[in-house]
């Protein structure tokens, strides 16, 4: 990281120097919430750095949620996954285009570690192709009723509501859907692999106040891919904070463990993972980073065409890096219960959530053939 400001580099110390106090807990996390470790973010001033101040954020870039991400999420990655969730997903949704009332309703439990707020997007008969959706609002009379289904939503059990996307007669919008309202109703909850709920609920006739609205008409659509944009970052740096806790198991381990009368790590052969692993990380981090930081908030927001790539590259390497720590240990990391065995599992779903690696090549391919390569330029 070469491009910090002072600010944002201080903020990183203060996030890693928090996060060593997760390591404990780390990889204990059994589908839970961390509160304990988001309650610690608080108190430190670190939790939901890119949520407003006035709702109890620290009002700083989403770079910043970035970095919090990162920190955390190479000490512990549940905790990791939450901080980049809350920071840059739902609740930023809210923060960015919600009404007055609805953020003093919502952002403050949030902000305080108290609350989850999910995305909702997927529907049985709507996966990648969110054009698609059948969940609609429609207005009768004034009042706006939203009828339909959404699956595959993370953290509904243990969360109080979900920014949700529909149809409105207009075109693609979204509004804020309580959990707690009557008309939503449980389907089913899945267990995903890393462990953790994922639900599939049905909306029936929920009535949606004008304030739980979030974005509706012309560029709602557009305001919602933009955001979606900078969530891509935020997936990928999760990956590349995993990459590094994986790469950091096996550098420990192989400097102990003793075959043919020397430490694995003096083997040429293993040597060579740990360079690998580190240039696939190393790469990835700097694509990340280099697309955040020329891009500014949501008023110039970080281009399609890098956060597919980043998120492609980033959510493949994962998977790689932590395949070959897992090798690098043998055995051990292959049982049940080990450190790599469980990243292996959470890392797997970088692949299909947030877009698919497919459609991220759908998208770097659209993006090459509309606006061809970037100048040099604009590097
Ligand atoms: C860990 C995890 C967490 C998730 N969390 C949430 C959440 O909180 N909220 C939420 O709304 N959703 C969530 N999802 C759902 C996720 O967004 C969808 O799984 C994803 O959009 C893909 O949809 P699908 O699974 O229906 O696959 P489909 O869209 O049916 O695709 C199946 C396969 O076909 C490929 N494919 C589809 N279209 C094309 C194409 N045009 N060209 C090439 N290949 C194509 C896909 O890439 C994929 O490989 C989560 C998923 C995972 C794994």
């Amino acid at each position: 990281m070469t491009n910090l400001t002072t600010q944002q580099r201080q903020y990183a110390e203060r996030a890693e120097s928090v996060a060593t106090e997760f390591s404990d807990e780390a990889y204990t996390w059994h589908g839970e919430v961390p509160w304990n470790n988001l309650a610690r973010l608080v108190e430190a001033d670190l939790y939901c750095p890119s949520i407003s101040e006035k709702y109890g954020g620290q009002g700083l870039s989403d770079l910043t949620a970035m970095i919090l991400t990162e920190a955390v999420g190479r000490s512990c990655p549940d905790t990791g996954w939450f901080s980049y969730m809350q920071s840059m997903v739902a609740p930023r949704a809210i923060d960015l285009f919600g009404s007055e009332a609805l953020k003093e309703e919502y952002l403050p439990a949030v902000t305080a570690g108290e609350s989850i707020i999910s995305i909702a997007i997927s529907e049985p008969e709507a996966g990648s192709d969110v054009g698609s959706m059948a969940t609609e609002v429609t207005e009768t009379d004034g009042e706006l009723i939203c009828n339909g289904e959404k699956t595959w939503v993370g953290c509904v059990p243990c969360g109080d509501a979900a920014v949700t996307w529909v149809r409105f007669p207009e075109g693609l919008g979204s509004v804020l859907i309580p959990y707690d309202d009557p008309g939503v109703k449980i389907e089913e909850v899945h267990t995903n692999m890393a462990g953790y709920a994922q639900t599939h609920f049905s909306i029936e006739e929920v009535v949606v106040p004008k304030s739980h609205v979030l974005t509706r008409g012309k560029e709602a659509f557009k305001q919602q891919l933009v955001s979606l944009n900078w969530e891509r970052l935020g997936s990928s740096i999760l990956t590349v904070a995993w990459a590094e806790a994986a790469l950091e198991q096996a550098l420990d381990y192989a400097s102990e463990r003793e075959q043919f009368g020397q430490t694995l790590d003096e083997f040429q052969g293993i040597e060579w993972k740990f360079a690998e692993m580190y240039r696939q990380i190393e790469t990835a981090a700097a694509l990340v980073y280099q697309s955040a930081g020329g891009a500014q908030g949501h008023e110039r927001p970080p281009s399609r065409l890098q956060t597919s790539t980043a998120k492609l590259h980033c959510s493949q390497i994962v998977e790689n890096v932590v395949s070959e720590a897992i090798q690098t240990v043998g055995a051990r990391a292959y049982q049940q219960g080990h450190p790599l065995e469980y990243l292996y599992r959470f890392a797997r779903g970088r692949r299909i959530a947030a877009g698919t690696d497919e459609m991220q090549l759908n998208t770097i391919a659209r993006a090459l053939k509309d606006e061809g390569l970037p100048a040099v330029s604009q590097r």
